[in-house]
């Protein structure tokens, strides 16, 4: 079910057992943008379903907030107009070659190119491999992408930030709420941190345990700083208060 945060802004929860994120909708007069694909056909199947059972827009735009999996591999089974930034856009043409045998996702992570917390969720997300399907945007954007709905606008940053280089930010600065995708999150790719899916009850933990980047928060807030929100919104997590969010990096 979609939450109502304004009366311009839902969210879908994320559903951690296969890392379906926080899914955003943002409506105006006109149009309406939907912020993460979803990982799946079938996890963007459910948000249809939902979206349609409680009287919502079908999105006329669907943007991605960075290239992992989890937030991406849904994009093609929406009609929608598809948006991203321009590297993130690049990576998921480069990930839309990858094959997804056990031998070529074990390559990979030996590679440092996956990690083992992605490829054991995918294997779980998707009992059948052949059916994922990665696809590039319709419109690419570098900095920001600004798209009035009719009565609401929606800015889309660049943001980078300590967990991908690619992250963008979803802004709504009439209703103050932002949407952070990952991007404050830790670095998953880059550190090394052990997951091991017989002792998922260790995950938050060894998350925790992973250093943040400390330059790239601060060019990050650098960022943040400039927008007007009350209300954010990250990949996996509840709302936050702003306050919450920056108290988040530590000291
Ligand atoms: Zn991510």
């Amino acid at each position: 079910m979609f939450n109502k945060i304004t009366n311009r802004i839902y969210y879908r929860p994320a559903e951690p057992y296969t890392d379906r994120p926080n899914v955003g909708l943002v409506t105006g007069e006109k149009y309406s943008l939907l912020f993460e694909a979803g990982n799946s056909a079938e996890n963007v199947k459910k948000l249809k379903a939902e979206l349609s059972e409680q009287g919502l827009p079908y999105p006329d735009f669907v943007a991605v907030s960075h290239w992992h999996w989890d937030h991406s591999f849904g994009l093609h089974a929406w009609d929608s107009v598809k948006i991203a930034g321009r590297k993130t856009n690049e990576k998921l043409l480069e990930v839309s070659r990858w094959k997804w045998d056990d031998a070529s996702m074990a390559k990979r992570i030996e590679n440092k190119d996956d990690i083992v917390f992605c490829s054991e969720m995918i294997k779980r997300e998707y009992p059948d491999r052949n059916k994922i399907c990665i696809v590039g945007a319709d419109i690419v954007f570098d900095g920001i992408l600004s798209i009035d709905l009719g009565g609401t606008v929606c800015e889309l940053i660049h943001s980078k930030g300590p967990h991908s280089e690619d992250s963008v930010i979803c802004y709504v600065p009439s209703e103050k709420v932002l949407f952070l995708g990952d991007s404050n999150c830790k670095d998953l790719y880059g550190k090394p941190w052990d997951f091991d899916i017989e002792h998922e009850e260790e995950f938050l933990d060894n998350i925790a345990a992973i250093p943040y980047d400390k330059e790239l928060v601060e060019e990050y807030l650098a960022i943040l700083d400039t927008l007007d929100f009350d209300y954010c919104i990250s990949g996996h997590a509840g709302v936050l208060s702003r306050k919450e969010l920056y108290d988040s990096f530590g000291e």
